[in-house]
């Protein structure tokens, strides 16, 4: 008896995919567009998206051109029971609606205004809803706060791995050392000065980290972006996210015609910078119109796409995995499990081990053999998200309300992208999850306005005086 129930409970852990996340992509796929419903696309089949927290800590001490946030987000104390009470309150409806698993931003303003306390107890929390957290910085915090948030006390840790968002490029003003950026370049030593410190974790405490670079683009640092990926690439950074900018936010900041910097403008510079394609539509994130992204591996100087749009081996590659291995969680699973469910689906799906060691074996053909044996492989990918302008989103989102279609061709693509949204923000005071460029076009002036109420920043201001 106590056998079998021992026996039931090895099965359920080693499931390869939670029931409630199968029916939770379901959901998602069901939702899609026609349009996006496309045998590359990731969306419903793989995952439920990505999630980001709102109205948690809108407040942040360096300003950017643009900021995605209403002008009233600097006027919010940061609090450190609001953010744990609201991300508690958001994580859940993420949980009840999109299932047990996925990757979730803890977003505001600046993470790095939350106490190290706060900030830990925080990602606890987004933990135990099992959403895996980033946490989105500037990166302009020392070292001490690090150390503070990820190690106990006593000094041992308290996080066995952390990941990270630094957003970096020259039209954010007022980081410590170089208030007014005169170019990419010359924040690289900022950006090698984040990762370094990081990497120092892992050695003298064993904590491991994933870390993102993010950038904005406008048509003032557009010819640089080629640079920061050629230098920046081997500094551990896993991935690169380059937003081109949109007008979106705090008017005061908008600074540039954002439209003249296209999307395709922003992949050539990328593709520039890595010295090689990336073939982006061989795996689909919501809406192409959105979102792009490569996964790959640098060999020495050299970036290799896992897979190749062009290659039908590659393709049929993703297929097998769609229809066989979609929706088992990957990241944060620890390796025994992982490997103990992956097994399962080999077991009964041979044809999940033929194509992974036909693709392996393309991959090493592709990097070279001498080439693999002299450097270390560095896994890194890219990706580029394309917020749209409030003036589009506005419209497009009241007509989705009222359940209306536009006839406005740009405000029906607008609708599609919607529909097709791949970054989410929870509402559990309606029970709704919204698009981010909903969120950061509709929603956030009036719900920074009314937290400018119940957090005020006067008795911080009215301290500084006493002192
Ligand atoms: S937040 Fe906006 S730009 Fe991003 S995926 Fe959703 S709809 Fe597209």
């Amino acid at each position: 008896m106590r056998l079998s129930a021992a026996w039931r409970r090895l099965e359920a852990l080693t499931r390869p995919v939670h029931p409630e996340a199968r029916e939770a992509l379901a959901r998602r796929w069901d939702a899609l567009p026609e349009g996006a419903r496309t045998p590359a696309q990731t969306l419903g089949r793989h995952t439920p998206g990505c999630e980001g927290t709102h109205g948690v800590f809108p407040r942040c001490n360096l300003a950017c051109t643009p900021c995605y946030h209403s002008r009233d987000a600097n006027r919010v104390a940061v609090s450190g029971e609001h953010t744990r009470m609201q991300v508690e309150a958001q994580m859940g409806l993420l949980r009840r609606v999109r299932g047990p698993q996925a990757h979730a931003q803890l977003i505001g303003g600046e993470v790095s205004l939350l106490s190290p306390d706060d900030h830990a107890a925080t990602l606890q929390i987004m933990r135990s809803h099992g959403r895996e957290p980033m946490s989105m910085t500037h990166g302009d915090f020392d070292e001490e706060y690090l150390r503070a948030l990820v190690l106990g006390p006593d000094g041992s840790p308290r996080l066995r791995r952390v990941s990270f968002a630094a957003h970096f490029d020259m039209l954010m003003f007022g980081r410590r050392g170089i208030e007014r950026p005169a170019d990419e370049a010359s924040l690289n030593p900022y950006r090698r000065r984040f990762t370094a410190m990081f990497a120092r974790l892992r050695r003298e405490h064993g904590v491991r980290s994933f870390l993102a670079h993010n950038m904005t683009v406008t048509p003032r640092n557009l010819d640089q972006v080629a640079g920061v990926v050629r230098e920046c690439s081997g500094y551990g950074f896993g991935m690169f996210s380059f937003q081109p900018a949109a007008f979106v936010g705090d008017e005061r900041r908008w600074h540039d015609d954002y439209g003249d910097t296209t999307g395709d403008e922003v992949w050539a510079r990328i593709e520039e910078g890595v010295g090689a394609r990336l073939p982006y539509r061989v795996l689909q994130h919501g809406d192409d119109r959105c979102n792009r992204a490569v996964y790959g591996f640098y060999v020495g100087r050299r970036y290799h796409p896992f897979l190749d749009d062009e290659c039908p081996a590659d393709v049929r590659a993703r297929d097998v995995f769609f229809r066989h291995l979609a929706g088992i969680r990957f990241s944060g699973t620890p390796l025994p499990l992982l490997a103990a469910k992956l097994l399962r689906v080999a077991a009964r799906r041979p044809v999940v081990l033929t194509e992974a060691a036909a693709l392996a074996a393309r991959l090493v053909r592709r990097a070279g053999i001498r080439r693999l044996l002299v450097h270390r492989v560095r896994p890194v990918s890219f990706v580029m998200h394309s917020f749209m302008d409030a003036a589009e989103v506005a419209p497009a989102w009241a007509a989705m309300q009222r359940g209306e279609d536009c006839d406005d061709p740009r405000l029906r693509a607008t609708q599609e992208r919607l529909r097709a949204c791949f970054y989410s923000m929870a509402h559990p005071e309606t029970g709704e999850l919204v698009p981010a460029c909903v969120q950061h076009s509709v929603l956030d002036p009036a719900e920074n306005a009314a937290l400018r109420r119940l957090l005020p920043l006067t008795p911080v201001a009215a301290a500084r005086r006493r002192g």
